[in-house]
C-alpha cells in the first residue's frame, strides 16, 4: 500500500486535466495569464480573502510574503523546528534569521506560552505553521502578535481548507502561504504556490517581487525573482480547487476512522484534535511509546509504506551550523520527532486499506519486542 496514491486522483480527472492543459497551449499565452487570474480569483474567495497572488512554490510564498510585510536582513522571525526544511530555508532567504520555539507536545505546534520570551528588539514576525494539516489558534496568536506588534505570516502550505476558530488557513494573518506541490492536499503537476492577504499593499509587493520588481514591462521598482507561475499549472490546480472540499471531507473521514480503531491501542498515542477546528488531515501522523523504527520496519514488510515528517527537527540539521550556530534547546520537539510516525492517507484510502494498516500497527505494537525476534 502506497503512502500516497496520486495516480487514482490523475486518473479519474484525466479527461478534465488535459483538457485544460490543451486549451492553455492552444492560447500561447503561458505566464501571468487568464488561468493564473482566474486562479488567483478563485483561490482568494475559497479562503476568505481580499486577494491571493500566485507564485512559483510553496517555498517562494514565504519568502516574497516575508519581504512584503517588510521582513529585512537582520531581522528575526519566530518559528518551529519541526517543519518541512522550506519554511526556515524562506526566512535565510529573505536575509532574516528563525528563531525557533518548542511545540505544545500535545498537539505538535507550536506553543504560544513560548512566543514571549523569544521575542527581542529585532523580532519582526512570527511563521505559525498549519502541520500534518491542523490549525494553530490564531486566535490567540494574532493577539499576541498585535500586541506585540509582530507580522503574522501562515505557512498554511499543508492546510489548504483548514478551518478554526471561524476562519480558514491563510486568512488570518498579514499573507498565507499555500503550497501547490504534488502531494499537498490542493497540488498542480509541477511547482506553484500562492499568498493569500487582505493587504493590497502585500498583493502588490508580492506581484511586484515575483517579477523582477517590475509592474509594467521593463520598469524595476525593485530588485525581485523570478518566481512567475505557468498557465499549465494554474489550468490544472483551478479544475482541482472544485474537488478541494470533497476530497478534504474523504480525509476527514479517514482520519476519523483511524482515530476510532486506534485508541484502544495502548502504545499508540493519538495527537490531541483542537475542538473548534476542522483539520484537512494533510498526514495522519500519531506517536509510538517505544520501537518507532522496528513497528515501521515491521509494516513495510507488510507492503505498508509509511512516513515520518521529519525525522530531523530543522535546528539539528547540518544546514543550521552555518546561521544559527546557538545551543538552540528544543526538548519536545527533539522527543516527538524520535516518536513520530506517518500513516497512509489520501482522499482515495479505502475503508479496506485503513483496516489492514490498522492491524498491522497493532499485530506491531501488541508485542512490541516482537518485530525485531520475528
Ligand atoms: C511543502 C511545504 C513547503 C514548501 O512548499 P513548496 O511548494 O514545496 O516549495 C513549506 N512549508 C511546509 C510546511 C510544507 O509542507
Amino acid at each position: 500500500m502506497p503512502f500516497v496514491d496520486l495516480k487514482a486522483q490523475y486518473q479519474a480527472l484525466r479527461a478534465d486535466l488535459l483538457q485544460a492543459v490543451a486549451n492553455a497551449l492552444d492560447s500561447m499565452q503561458l505566464f501571468l495569464g487568464p488561468n493564473v487570474r482566474a486562479l488567483e480569483e478563485e483561490f482568494a474567495a475559497y479562503c476568505g480573502t481580499k486577494y491571493a497572488v500566485a507564485v512559483g512554490s510553496g517555498t517562494s510564498a514565504l519568502h516574497l510574503a516575508l519581504r512584503a510585510v517588510g521582513v529585512e536582513p537582520g531581522d528575526e522571525v519566530i518559528t518551529v523546528a519541526n517543519t518541512f526544511v522550506a519554511t526556515a530555508g524562506a526566512i535565510i532567504q529573505a536575509g532574516a534569521r528563525p528563531v525557533f520555539i518548542d511545540i505544545d507536545p500535545g498537539t505538535h505546534l507550536l506553543d504560544l506560552d513560548q512566543v514571549d520570551q523569544a521575542i527581542s528588539q529585532r523580532t519582526r514576525a512570527i511563521i505559525p505553521v498549519h502541520l500534518f494539516g491542523r490549525m494553530v489558534d490564531m486566535k490567540s496568536l494574532m493577539a499576541l502578535a498585535k500586541a506585540r506588534n509582530l507580522s503574522v505570516i501562515e505557512d498554511a502550505c499543508q492546510a489548504h481548507g483548514a478551518r478554526r476558530g471561524g476562519k480558514l488557513a491563510g486568512a488570518w494573518g498579514q499573507a498565507g502561504c499555500f503550497s501547490f506541490y504534488l502531494s499537498k492536499n490542493l497540488g498542480a503537476y509541477g511547482e506553484m504556490g500562492m499568498v493569500t492577504s487582505d493587504d493590497a499593499e502585500v498583493r502588490d509587493a508580492v506581484r511586484r517581487l515575483r517579477d523582477h520588481g517590475s509592474s509594467s514591462k521593463y520598469q524595476h521598482q525593485v530588485f525581485g525573482f523570478n518566481e512567475r507561475p505557468d498557465e499549465i499549472q494554474a489550468a490544472m490546480v483551478r479544475v482541482k480547487l472544485r474537488h478541494l472540499d470533497e476530497w478534504n471531507d474523504a480525509r476527514e473521514l479517514a482520519a476519523g476512522r483511524y482515530r476510532e480503531a486506534l485508541q484502544s491501542l495502548p502504545s499508540v498515542r493519538l495527537l490531541d484534535d483542537a475542538a473548534d477546528g476542522q483539520h484537512v488531515h494533510h498526514l495522519f501522523v500519531v506517536e509510538l511509546e517505544s520501537q518507532r523504527d522496528a513497528v515501521r520496519s515491521y509494516l513495510s514488510e507488510k507492503g505498508i509504506e509509511t512516513g515520518i515528517h521529519y525525522p530531523v527537527p530543522i535546528h539539528l540539521q547540518p544546514a543550521w551550523r552555518t546561521f544559527g550556530g546557538s545551543d538552540v534547546a528544543l526538548p519536545r520537539t527533539e522527543r516527538a520527532a524520535s516518536r513520530i510516525l506517518s500513516l497512509p492517507i489520501y482522499p482515495e484510502l479505502s475503508l479496506g486499506q485503513l483496516s489492514l494498516v490498522v492491524e498491522a500497527l497493532d499485530a506491531a505494537t501488541r508485542s512490541t519486542a516482537a518485530p525485531a525476534q520475528r
